[in-house]
């Protein structure tokens, strides 16, 4: 038996004491075992996620968050504006399109930051009044400026992709009047697959036209929350485990987990650097999130993996989209400490000489730990 790894951005490593929650007996949904779990969680969701709105809970991937954010917030027809600058970004215009929305596309290239200043004067001259964009565009390493990407669009709604970065990287969703956050169980929030979760600003729920989705309808799923319990029958084991984990994360500290998050993105890039190898993400304290690295000349990604996965048991993420041939990504999301990325550092090393890169040997382990050595200044 082959010991395995997990070095991707999602799903990412569970701790035990959240794996071993998820296993607990089956409780009634209706009852007062369950409400206790369930209020506890979407209280600790709330501090999570820095708002005193309503944060609804779902069964289903981070995208049934994002799904239900186009259909409570449009008609068919409405004109709305997305982000693009990856994957995630492409996902949100999707979803529009299979609504049947107008869809203004902000574009930019593929690992390019996007700029507020730009965002704000494209939104004021279509004057669309809302906008989708990712805070952690998981496809790239970049982490995009929501707090400064909203006080550009002003007045417009803007909807936020907080799927790998709730729980990473600062997200202040009432200070930053962010009008509706999304995201998911299985990134920073050191749970399984499974849940998704949207926070929805107060001032938003007035003027909500009715949802076009049955399932995901957030009246019903307010309503139902506020009296802590759950419109369907919620995934009872999956919420044991989100409790658990989230009261790990709010008992360390969010601060705690902002700047372990930088340390291990400083940590990851000087290692991968130390090999000669060349960033795609950000060389910057900004991508603390995933760190999206591009191949060496003669291998490609898919190879690259294949071969760490089934020699050494080491899973890496490829790229996505026209990235997958030449950029691979190491996850440093949630449940990972600097011996994650040290073993995912020597493998990778070990792999690339083994396919006959020519690399740098020795060197990445130690630079990566004393990158993470280094605190943070504020
Ligand atoms: C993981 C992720 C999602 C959601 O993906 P699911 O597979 O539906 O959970 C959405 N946006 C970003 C930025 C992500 O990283």
């Amino acid at each position: 038996m082959q010991k395995r790894y997990l070095f991707t951005p999602g799903p990412t490593p569970v701790p035990p004491e959240v794996l071993a929650a998820t296993a607990e007996p089956i409780v009634h949904h209706r009852g007062l075992d369950f409400r206790e779990i369930y209020e506890r969680s979407l209280a600790r969701l709330g501090e999570v996620y820095c708002t005193s709105s309503p944060v609804l809970l779902f069964s289903a991937s981070g995208t049934g968050a994002m799904d239900s954010a186009v259909t409570n917030l449009t008609a068919a027809g409405d004109r709305v504006a997305v982000v693009v600058a990856g994957a995630f970004g492409e996902r949100w215009t999707k979803i529009c399109a299979a609504y049947g929305l107008d869809v203004q596309r902000i574009d930019y290239a593929w690992g390019e930051v996007p700029d507020p200043v730009e965002i704000g004067s494209a939104v004021a001259e279509s004057g669309v009044d809302l906008v989708f964009c990712t805070q952690s565009e998981t496809s790239t390493g970049v982490v995009a400026d929501v707090q400064a990407i909203k006080a550009a669009v002003g007045e417009a709604t803007l909807v936020v992709d907080a799927v790998s970065s709730l729980g990473a990287v600062p997200l202040e969703t009432d200070a930053w009047e962010i009008d509706v956050a999304v995201s998911g169980s299985q990134k920073a929030l050191m749970c399984p697959p499974g849940l998704a979760m949207a926070s929805v600003a107060d001032h938003l729920w007035e003027r909500l036209p009715s949802s076009r989705s049955f399932y995901f309808d957030w009246r019903a799923t307010r309503k139902a929350q506020e009296a802590f319990d759950s419109a369907f029958t919620p995934a009872v084991s999956l919420i044991r485990g989100l409790d658990v984990a989230l009261g790990m994360l709010l008992d360390a500290g969010l601060e705690a987990a902002f700047e372990r998050h930088v340390r291990l993105g400083r940590a990851t890039r000087a290692g991968v650097k130390a090999m000669g190898l060349e960033l795609f993400s950000p060389d910057d304290d900004s991508s603390a999130v995933v760190t999206a690295i591009r191949t060496p000349e003669g291998i490609e990604s898919p190879a690259l993996l294949r071969h760490l996965r089934e020699r050494h048991g080491v899973t890496l993420a490829p790229g996505q989209g026209a990235l997958k041939p030449n950029v691979f990504r190491i996850g440093h999301i949630g449940w990972f400490d600097i011996f994650d990325i040290a073993a995912a550092l020597a493998a990778l090393e070990l792999a690339l000489t083994e396919l006959g890169a020519d690399i740098e040997r020795g060197a990445a382990v130690g630079r990566a730990f004393e990158a993470y050595e280094q605190h943070v200044t504020a």
